[in-house]
């Protein structure tokens, strides 16, 4: 894992692991179909998991071995909440409960009005005691950063013990708009493209996430 910051601005985390990097470039490819595209989505999740919780805190408890008693570290899995941010953000949900099956799971639903542009709230639901909780917020379009910059403002209102954005692409641009709102909330992602276009599109990129991931063009 790389990790650099944004310019003036907050950490990003690039996940530069061969397995994640393979998997990313069989999901840009424009013929792969909705089953392997979810499939290898939930393959990332996981690997990607793996290194958003490397500091993730733990808990001694008393356990026996066959042989004697002895103090091991547990995971505050209960602790942790995966933030979905609807719709794509659910297709790295499972990846990540199968790595941290104690973690409870929060929704935000944000759409863009389109004569304002401005992120409208449509749905949200965390889990109560939010503030002995560390946040770990899934979308996998960091594009303009619109989206990502509201539904953290939201969130922060419930006062979660920390929070880390995740990602599996990011845009330049969508990285400086989330950092300049939220320098305080690193950010990790598996690749960051060349630009957005003039639709809000990632480029290079993989297309729709959601569309891709649920079958829905
Ligand atoms: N959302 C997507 O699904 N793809 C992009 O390239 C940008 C936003």
């Amino acid at each position: 894992m790389s990790t650099m910051n944004t310019p003036g601005a907050g950490q990003v985390h690039v996940v530069d692991h061969p397995l994640v990097q393979h998997k990313l470039t069989l999901m840009r490819q424009k013929d792969r179909s909705t089953n392997s595209f979810r499939r290898l989505l939930g393959e990332i999740s996981m690997l990607m998991a793996y290194e958003v919780t490397r500091d993730m805190p733990t808990q001694m408890i008393e356990i026996e071995t066959p042989l004697e008693t002895m103090l091991s570290p547990v995971i505050e899995g209960r602790k942790t909440v995966f933030v979905v941010i609807m719709r794509a953000g659910s297709g790295f949900l499972d990846g990540m409960l199968q790595v941290v099956p104690g973690a409870r799971v929060g929704h935000i639903g944000l759409y863009r009005d389109p004569k304002t542009l401005v992120a409208v709230e449509y749905y949200f639901k965390m889990p109560g005691d939010m503030h002995e909780r560390d946040a770990i917020v899934l979308d996998p379009m960091l594009a303009t950063g619109n989206s990502a910059a509201a539904a953290v403002e939201r969130l922060k209102e419930t006062r979660p013990r920390s929070i880390r954005f995740v990602s599996l692409l990011a845009a330049p641009e969508g990285l400086k708009h989330f950092h300049e709102a939220h320098p305080d909330v690193p950010v990790y992602t598996a690749a960051i493209d060349r630009q957005l276009n003039d639709h809000g599109y990632i480029v290079p990129g993989l297309g729709d996430a959601g569309d891709r991931m649920f079958g829905t063009k």
